[in-house]
């Protein structure tokens, strides 16, 4: 879908800023533990679908094809296969995949987001400032009809600071809960709007689907039992005793419920009323299950299940805003529109499709005028995101 953003003129400007940084900036490219045993996979500007199955032995060899090539987005598995390149999967001989998660800021119903998304048509590429088309349904071009659009937002510092609260709670799981090492989490800011954070933990990797599906579970908050807070349905319909749980309410998720309910282990009587203020075992049930999605992690749950996916590569660029997939050491002070943002600054001039405004490297930009000069960075972002074509 994207493919008809870019037009010919774009992809050449969007191309040699990618290839400047690939060049320039290959130190800035991790290097995947095991390389040799990876898959990878690249995209590029103006083609459609992703070539898989590549595999290289070295950094050295990768960096050469990210400046001769300059692909739009680079992948790499989090899988560990005898074979990378063989082909169908099976053949690959898989030895093992990182444990990988992934935070959307799109997933996370920020109510700012309409306010920042800008509608592209599909067909012609005609963009609309946010206010308009709020109701997508009812989208028609302005210029040439056509009924669909693409959507594109420019997250603002609401959106950042909502994924980075979302890392930063499953952090504290991974930390407190499952009892992983600092050392071992890895944050990564993707690239456009959200998180990913890789765990480099040699007991995750033999994971299976089934296993990876029940952590995401557990961190979600997803299918909590009653009875792990004690309570007990009796064989009477909504009837129920409580025998508060012996090993305490001192951890996990016994401790947040605990502590959201306000009860300890002198609350029998409470969590009794408490319950019954909620309408019965099932009410509470009902209840518990909506407190406990709420203080989950909202993950991507399909991504970190899939032991055989490509993630991009931390170092490269994100063909859907110009940055980079960067490391963030310390969510509070990283700034993405600062920290991810390293295209170069030579000016390019670009006529903007709508008036925008977008901060990138602490500097501010409203652009309203149709032709503007800006530099690179600034550029290739509006480019990428479809609301500017280089003149
Ligand atoms: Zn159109
Ligand atoms: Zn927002």
């Amino acid at each position: 879908m994207r493919e008809n953003l870019f037009a010919a003129k774009n992809i050449s400007v969007i191309k040699k800023a990618f290839r400047e940084y690939y060049f320039n900036q290959s130190k800035a490219i991790e290097e995947p533990l095991k390389m040799e045993q990876r898959e990878f996979g690249f995209a590029h500007f103006g083609q459609a679908g992703m070539l898989r199955h590549l595999s290289f032995k070295s950094m050295k060899e990768l960096d050469a094809m990210l400046v001769r090539e300059a692909p739009s987005d680079v992948y790499c598995s989090n899988a560990y296969y005898r074979i990378p390149t063989q082909q169908p999967m099976q053949e690959k001989q898989w030895l093992g995949a990182d444990l990988i998660f992934d935070i959307d800021g799109k997933d996370l119903g920020m109510p700012c987001v309409p306010s920042h998304s800008y509608s592209v048509c599909i067909n012609c590429g005609y963009g609309s400032p946010p206010e308009k088309h709020k109701e997508r349904s009812s989208y028609s071009c302005p210029s040439c009809g056509c009924k669909k659009a693409d959507y594109v937002s420019i997250p603002c510092s609401k959106c950042i600071d909502g994924s980075k609260k979302e890392a930063r709670r499953l952090v504290d799981f991974l930390l407190g809960d499952i009892g992983l090492e600092h050392s071992a989490i890895h944050v990564y800011f993707s690239g456009n709007n959200g998180f990913h954070v890789h765990i480099n933990d040699d007991a995750f990797i033999s994971l299976d689907p089934q296993a990876r599906s029940d952590l995401v579970g557990y961190l979600s908050g997803t299918g909590l039992m009653l009875e792990s807070i004690g309570l007990r349905k009796t064989n009477t319909e909504d009837l129920f005793s409580i025998k508060l749980p012996k090993s305490g309410l001192a951890f996990g998720w016994r401790r947040r419920i605990a502590e959201r309910l306000k009860i300890d282990m002198a609350s029998a009587i409470k969590l009794k009323n408490i319950v019954n203020q909620n309408g019965g075992y099932n009410a509470f049930k009902v209840e518990l299950d909506r407190l406990a999605r709420d203080m989950g992690v909202r993950i991507d749950p399909q991504v970190t299940t899939d032991v055989h996916r490509v993630f991009r590569m931390p170092g490269t660029l994100n063909s859907k805003s110009g940055l980079s997939k960067t490391k963030s050491s310390d969510l509070n002070s990283f700034d993405p529109f600062v920290d991810a943002c390293l295209l170069g600054d030579g000016k390019v001039s670009v006529k903007v499709k709508t008036p925008v405004k977008l901060k990138l490297k602490r500097n501010s930009f409203n652009v309203s005028k149709e032709s503007a000069e800006m530099p690179t960075y600034a550029a290739v972002y509006l480019m990428c995101k479809g609301l500017a074509e280089a003149n």
